[in-house]
C-alpha cells in the first residue's frame, strides 16, 4: 500500500529507471546518493554501477523493502540506508552523483540543499512533476522564470532529458513528469561567492518579480535587514558609521529618503499569477512576508529614520542607479545582472546573509 502524503509513485517502466541511471553516466569509484529509494528500482540499477549508494528514504516500510530486494546479493554491502526525511538532514552526505524520483513535495527544497553544497555532487539526475522542471530552465521573461530559475542556472547548467507520462507510475500521479539533468560547478568552476548572499539577494528581488528593482528594495523591513548587515560589517571591518564627512552630509535628506521608500514602480499594467507568486512565498522569512504586506502602502512615512538607515539607504538608492538596475524588473534580469548588483552591494559593505 503507498502512502500518498510522501509522494510514493512507483516507477512501474524499467525503461525509465534504467535511462535515469545512464543519464547520471556514474563511475565504478562514485558515492552515489538517491533520495526516496522506495522498492529500489533505481537503486539496484545504480548499485551495479557504483562503488557505494546511500539512499534516504522516510518511510520505514519502504527502506525495509530495498534492503530485503538486496539481500544476499553482492549489491547489499555497497548499499547504506538512512530512514528519515531528507530536509531535515543538516546536510546532504557527500556524494558524487544525485538520483531520485523526487517526491514532489520536496522538489523545491532538496534543489536549494544540493546548490547550497560547498561541494556539491558532479551530477544529479532527478525525475519532478511538469510544472516544477520547467521552472528550472525558465529563462529571463518567461512566466516561469523565478528565483529558484536563476539559482539553478547560477551554480550550475541544467538540461532537460525526457518527457514522462504519468502512466508510468504506481499509482498514476496527477501531473506529467519530466527528467532533468544538473550539473553542478564543481571546484574552481563554482562561483567564489556565499549561496546565502546570492540567494538572499533573489529572495528580495523575486519577493515581487514584476516590481522593479526599486521596489523591492523599498520597504522598510528590508532596509532593516540590510542596516543589521551593514552594522556588523562595519563592526567586523573597524569601520566608524555614521561619522563620515558625505555621511553627515546627507542628514538633510532624511525626509526625503523616507518618501523615496514607498514608491512603488508603477505596476498597476502588469498582472501577477497569484498561483506562481504564493509559491514563491513559500518559504521566505517573516519579515519578508510583512514587507509583502505593506507593498501596497502609499502614504510616505515621516518618521525619521537613524543615520545608519539614511546612510544605508543611500548606498541603496546609489547601487540600484549606478547599475542601471532601479527601474529594471526581477523577471527580465538574468543572473548576470544579478551577479553585478550583489557585487556592487558588497563593494559597499551591504549583504543579504
Ligand atoms: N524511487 C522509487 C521509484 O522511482 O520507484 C520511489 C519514488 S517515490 C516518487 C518517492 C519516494 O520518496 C517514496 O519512497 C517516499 O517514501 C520517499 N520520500 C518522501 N518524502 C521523503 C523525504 N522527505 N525524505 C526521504 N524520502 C522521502
Amino acid at each position: 500500500k503507498f502512502d500518498k502524503d510522501f509522494g510514493q509513485h512507483i516507477l512501474k517502466n524499467p525503461g525509465i529507471s534504467d535511462a535515469i541511471v545512464e543519464k547520471a553516466y556514474l563511475k565504478p569509484t562514485d558515492v552515489v546518493l538517491e533520495v526516496g529509494p522506495g522498492t529500489g528500482n533505481i537503486t539496484v540499477r545504480a548499485l551495479e554501477k557504483c562503488k557505494k549508494l546511500i539512499a534516504v528514504e522516510l518511510d520505514p516500510r519502504m527502506g525495509a523493502e530495498v534492503t530485503k530486494r538486496v539481500q544476499g546479493t553482492p549489491l547489499a554491502k555497497k548499499l547504506e540506508i538512512i530512514l528519515g526525511d531528507v530536509i531535515k538532514m543538516p546536510e546532504l552526505p557527500p556524494c558524487d552523483a544525485l538520483i531520485s524520483n523526487t517526491p514532489y513535495q520536496i522538489s523545491s527544497p532538496l534543489i536549494f540543499k544540493m546548490l547550497a553544497m560547498p561541494n556539491p555532487p558532479r551530477v544529479a539526475v532527478l525525475m519532478f512533476q511538469r510544472e516544477f522542471a520547467k521552472r528550472l530552465v525558465a529563462k529571463p521573461g518567461d512566466a516561469l522564470y523565478s528565483r529558484l530559475s536563476v539559482n539553478v542556472n547560477f551554480w550550475a547548467t541544467c538540461k532537460h532529458i525526457m518527457k514522462v507520462g504519468k502512466q508510468n507510475f504506481k499509482p498514476p500521479p496527477k501531473v506529467e513528469s519530466d527528467v532533468v539533468r544538473i550539473e553542478p560547478h564543481i571546484g574552481s568552476a563554482r562561483p567564489n561567492i556565499a549561496f546565502e548572499e546570492f540567494d538572499g539577494l533573489l529572495r528580495i528581488a523575486f519577493n515581487r518579480k514584476n516590481k522593479t528593482l526599486r521596489a523591492s528594495f523599498a520597504p522598510k523591513e528590508i532596509l532593516s535587514l540590510c542596516e543589521r548587515n551593514y552594522k556588523v560589517y562595519c563592526a567586523l571591518n573597524n569601520i566608524p558609521i555614521g561619522e563620515s564627512a558625505a555621511e553627515g552630509a546627507i542628514d538633510d535628506e532624511i525626509m526625503d529618503v523616507d518618501a523615496d521608500m514607498d514608491v512603488d514602480g508603477n505596476d498597476d499594467d502588469v498582472q501577477i499569477d497569484d498561483a506562481e507568486e504564493e509559491d514563491e512565498e513559500e518559504d521566505m522569512p517573516t519579515f519578508f512576508k510583512e514587507a509583502n504586506d505593506t507593498k501596497d502602502e502609499k502614504t510616505p512615512s515621516r518618521n525619521p529614520k537613524s543615520k545608519v538607515a539614511v546612510v544605508v539607504r543611500a548606498k541603496i538608492n546609489k547601487i540600484l542607479e549606478s547599475t542601471d538596475l532601479a527601474d529594471k524588473r526581477s523577471r527580465q534580469c538574468d543572473q548576470n545582472d544579478f551577479l553585478r548588483l550583489l557585487l556592487a552591494f558588497h563593494e559597499e559593505g551591504i549583504h543579504f546573509a
